[in-house]
């Protein structure tokens, strides 16, 4: 099921050079903007816009997929906490947002849509390592 028009089902969102991990019912890749390290995109493999379109076992195997990512992220980045975000109002196609949040975080109280800042874009150099690394961790973690 896809949506000609939808970015996510065409593959031109997220970059394939972000990809991080074909997941049960979604794949992983790193956010554009890695001004907080580590953001990554967790986005449904079909098109679907709100959660209550999916059926419950869709809804329970999506969050474990989010769960496994966040997990690999605090690890890797050593966060004080991650954050999950389901928005879809620029892209409607289920996409979470897991963000680590460190301890170094600039603005830790606020959600960091509310933390004005230059999107930081990383080199494909940066990206690769990055992306290696989380390649890694998930293979080993469960
Ligand atoms: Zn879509």
């Amino acid at each position: 099921m896809t949506d000609p028009t939808c970015k996510a089902c065409q593959g031109s969102w997220p970059r394939e050079d972000h990809f991080i991990a074909d997941l049960s019912l979604s794949r992983a890749y790193l956010h554009d903007d890695q001004f907080f390290p580590g953001w990554t995109v967790v986005v449904f493999k079909r098109h679907a816009t709100e959660l209550f379109h999916l059926a419950p076992t869709e809804r329970i195997l999506l969050m474990e997929d989010v769960s496994r990512i966040a997990k690999i992220l605090a690890q890797i980045y050593e966060a004080k906490k991650i954050n999950y975000e389901l928005l879809g109002n620029q892209l409607p196609h289920i996409h979470w947002h897991v963000i680590p949040r460190l301890a170094t975080d600039p603005a830790p109280l606020e959600p960091v849509w509310r933390v004005p800042h230059e999107p930081l874009f990383r080199s494909g150099v940066e990206i690769q390592s990055a992306v290696q690394l989380l390649q890694s961790a998930i293979q080993t973690t469960r």
